[in-house]
């Protein structure tokens, strides 16, 4: 075995007990006795309330964080949520009645998200949250709803930047885009807000994705509030909330280390102390999905087939990427890498062998070759028929990012421990 090469990315959510992992403080051959059968997901909520203590306790006390419920939509994830940070960002209807659902106030939910439906709009308005407009015809469209309502609706402007967040996973700024508005037409449209009555509250511009270098980070957090700023000079009105976006990434493949948030927490104060004085009534916020709650998940798998083919082993367990397209590397990924997976005996009490180190690829059951969850891992415990396949950082665009409905099989169980 290499040592050079890191196996995979670091984990250390997990304390890790006679060879297995313990999640939400139970050993994993428990957990898999407790939640009766396989595949499903576990996310462990203490791991997601000591992420959300340790931002707070890192970044400026001022500043709002978000959690964006598309990273993860279970209902009781997102009621955890709502009592852990400020706000919730909504990308629909769907997402915004279960925020509704998980008791967040209509206040705390603003609502992304290009082709706004008509219906979506009119409920949006009728709860009283926050809409982020992403185009004129949204502006026009909330005008006519808010006057039939005979409420303003409350809006922000969410705005393509004239930059991007640099070495980003998901670029979602600069350049065309079919988010927000061109930040060179926004004046045009705060205009038109203010002539329709619409309740300006404030600018939303969201830069990119799993981002794991600080100084990107820092340096669109600089850009956008220099924006905010330009742009706040043609609004109706004062700026009430200035989301900063987000982009925090967490380490999902070998060689990629954890973000440092020191220098993002220094670079944000002064962001703040600035905008004490120059946007005395903006709210910061920031609006994360996958740092909250990424690291705090895992998808659980058994292995149903062990073969043999030209030299190559292949685990075929019953989970794939009909549950995790994420970590089958079809989500979004130029080339595909390997999540951390980890293999383990169904029966740890029983003396796993030792020194039974192998090279293994781990597929899952679906007949095509995307199906791939681990590709040619080192693993020090070779896994036999039974044994189970545990894949992490899969709190985030797990189950509700993937096709569940390709092939027809079961769907997977989501378990949420205390
Ligand atoms: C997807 C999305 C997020 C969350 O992104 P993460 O990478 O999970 O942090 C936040 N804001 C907007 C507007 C998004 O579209």
């Amino acid at each position: 075995m290499s040592t050079a090469r890191p196996v995979h990315a670091p984990l250390t959510q997990f304390p890790f007990e006679h060879g297995e992992p313990v999640i939400g403080g139970t050993p994993l051959s428990q957990l898999v006795a407790q939640v009766g059968r396989t595949p499903f997901y576990a996310y462990d909520q203490q791991a997601i309330a000591q992420r959300v203590a340790h931002l707070r306790t890192s970044l400026p006390t001022g500043i709002h964080l978000h959690y964006a419920m598309k990273a993860n939509p279970l209902l009781g994830l997102v009621a955890q949520m709502a009592m852990l940070v400020d706000g919730l960002d909504v990308a629909s209807a769907g997402e915004l009645r279960t925020a509704l659902a998980a008791g967040a106030h209509p206040q705390r939910i603003s609502f992304a998200g290009p082709g706004k439906r008509d219906a979506e709009l009119e409920e949006a308005v009728a709860a009283g949250i926050l809409l982020n407009v992403e185009s004129f015809r949204e502006a026009r469209t909330l005008a006519q709803i808010s006057a039939r309502q005979g409420k303003a609706a409350r809006v922000a402007v969410r705005v393509n930047p004239d930059f991007e967040l640099k070495s980003s996973g998901m670029k979602m700024s600069g350049g065309p885009k079919p988010f927000g508005v061109d930040a060179e037409q926004v004046p045009a449209l705060l205009a038109e807000i203010g002539q329709m009555g619409l309740g300006f509250e404030g600018f939303h511009i969201f830069a990119g994705s799993q981002n794991l270098r600080a100084a990107a980070i820092i340096e669109a957090q600089q850009l956008s509030y220099q924006l905010a700023l330009r742009l706040a000079d043609s609004a109706p009105s004062a700026v009430k909330s200035l989301n900063l976006g987000g982009g925090f990434g967490i380490p999902y493949f070998p060689g990629e280390q954890r973000l440092d948030l020191p220098p993002i927490a220094d670079a944000l104060h002064a962001i703040a102390d600035d905008a004490h004085v120059r946007m005395p009534d903006a709210q910061l916020v920031l609006e994360l999905g996958r740092y909250l709650v990424g690291e705090a998940g895992v998808y659980v798998t058994r292995i149903v087939d062990r073969k043999q083919s030209r030299g190559q082993t292949f685990l075929v367990v019953d989970g794939g990427l009909h549950h995790h397209l994420a970590a089958s590397g079809n989500f979004g990924q130029v080339i595909r890498k390997n999540y951390p997976v980890t293999i383990h005996p169904a029966r740890p009490d029983l003396g796993a062998t030792a020194g039974s180190a192998e090279v293994v690829s781990v597929v899952g059951p679906l007949c095509t070759p995307l199906d791939m969850l681990a590709d040619q891992i080192e693993s020090p415990y070779a896994g036999q028929v039974g044994d189970l396949v545990v894949v992490y950082q899969s709190g985030a665009y797990g189950a509700s990012a993937s096709p569940a409905a390709f092939l027809s099989h079961p769907a997977t169980l989501e378990a949420l421990l205390p």
